[in-house]
């Protein structure tokens, strides 16, 4: 079977071996999708395989990716891939949260067990992979985020140099950390993101650079196996909703691609509605969808929230992730920095936890209740995507009533849990427990 690169407008699909090193359509700039010509899965026989593959020893079989390598053929071999046995992420049951939702019953997947604690390790390990095939000798993207955090380590890793391009004094300090640990060189130039962009582009060519960014087909591929891994923890029961949030919008792509792709081969019978939820203060998508026509993304000058990880006003992936929504008869909505806030800290109540983007999934599905979008007794899996020691300033603002909205506001602490300060008198404690 032969891999292709297929351009995403509707009026080009011109179509690229994956073996050329392509990160938009040449002809048109479109995104570019991994499609598998003459692909056929018979999902009995491997649903067999994939569940068999839970009990062995490979480190191939133990990676909550590779396992499901049958649904993102795009290797003719596995010699280039490196796991550091992502995925495997579990799905808990947290009733607190699914009352506050509005709902009977809630389920997270949560990705932020990861490796470097968030989804990104799902598609990081194709996107390595992909770069090693093609000879590659480093890779880089432009992020100070969970993208540098995963692509420094399985770069690492895979005995490749990882290069981390961020603007000069943008720096998320948890994030950039484990970048600079995991030993990616971390530029800081004086630019903003799209200037940074189009010059590591200008620089990627000729010196043996592969670029890891979101819109990266081989990553979306990788994170594809979250749905699967899901679905394969249900028994292939598909469930009604699937809730995540909206950044660049590289995770709905995926999702909704595999979706379609199991539900093609008969994995599933019911095609779950994907709900999207966006900060207010970073919400292009949810206005693209709001609107009557549903044309052109309108970008957000100046994003802003607190939620870093979907802090993005001109999210790449948009055309796919429209798409992808609007098969699957879902919705998108928006939420304000009090909602997070709030929603965060009832995850965390549960014995959960999650970073602030994250949280933005149970803060969408209450107002979707509400709003008798989502019913009360719906099967609702929501996404938790990142871990939540990403973020433990936000956590300790939160808790002692010192949490600062973007807009100098501050933010209710609702669920305010306040560390005590006492004296080393028993009598005194004994008396506040
Ligand atoms: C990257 C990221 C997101 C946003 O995902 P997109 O694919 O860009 O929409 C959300 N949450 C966390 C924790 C992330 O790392
Ligand atoms: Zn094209």
């Amino acid at each position: 079977m032969s891999s292709k690169l297929i351009c995403f407008e509707p009026t080009c699909r011109a179509q690229f071996a994956v073996t050329e090193v392509l990160y938009n359509c040449p002809k048109c700039g479109g995104l570019l999708e991994a499609h598998y010509p003459g692909w056929n899965l018979d999902p009995e026989p491997v649903k067999s395989v994939w569940r068999a593959r839970r009990i062995s020893n490979a480190p191939l079989d133990q990676s909550g990716v590779w396992r499901y390598r049958e649904i993102i053929p795009f290797l003719e071999n596995f010699d280039h891939v490196v796991s550091l046995r992502e995925g495997n992420t579990p799905q808990l049951a947290a009733p607190a949260a699914a009352q506050y939702g509005g709902l009977h019953r809630l389920t997270f997947k949560h990705q932020g067990f990861n490796p470097t604690g968030s989804f990104k390790d799902n598609g990081m390990t194709c996107g390595v992979a992909q770069a090693l095939r093609l000879g590659m000798k480093r890779v880089a993207c432009v992020s100070t985020g969970n993208t540098s955090a995963s692509m420094a380590a399985y770069a690492s890793a895979a005995g490749i140099e990882p290069l981390i391009f961020i603007p000069h004094g943008n720096i998320s300090y948890g994030k950039l950390a484990q970048a600079l640990e995991y030993g990616a060189r971390t530029f800081q130039v004086e630019a903003n993101f799209d200037q940074i962009l189009a010059l590591v582009r200008g620089l990627a060519e000729g010196l043996g650079i592969y670029l890891l960014n979101s819109i990266n087909p081989f990553r979306i591929e990788g994170q594809k196996t979250i749905i699967v891994e899901m679905l394969d923890q249900r028994d292939w029961n598909a469930p009604d909703w699937i809730v995540l949030p909206g950044g660049n919008l590289g995770n709905t792509s995926a999702f909704g691609k595999a979706l379609r792709e199991l539900k093609h081969w008969g994995f599933i019978q019911k095609m779950p509605r994907l709900a999207v939820i966006q900060a207010e203060g970073a919400a292009p998508f949810y206005e693209l969808f709001r609107a009557s026509e549903r044309r052109r993304l309108e970008p957000v000058g100046h994003p802003e929230t607190l939620a870093t990880a979907i802090k993005i006003g001109d999210p790449v992936s948009w055309p796919k992730a429209l798409r992808e929504v609007e098969e699957s008869n879902g919705v998108v909505e928006k939420v304000s920095e009090q909602e997070i806030a709030d929603a965060k800290a009832v995850i965390g109540k549960c014995g959960i936890g999650c970073e602030p983007a994250s949280a933005a999934t149970l803060a969408g599905m209450r107002k979707l209740t509400a709003e008798g979008v989502i019913e009360r007794d719906a099967d609702v899996v929501a996404v938790l995507t990142g871990n939540l020691l990403k973020d433990p300033d936000y956590i300790y603002r939160y808790h002692t009533g010192q949490l600062d909205a973007p807009d100098g506001t501050r933010i209710r602490s609702t669920f305010a849990n306040q560390p005590i300060v006492v004296p080393n008198d028993p009598e005194r404690i004994a008396s506040l427990l």
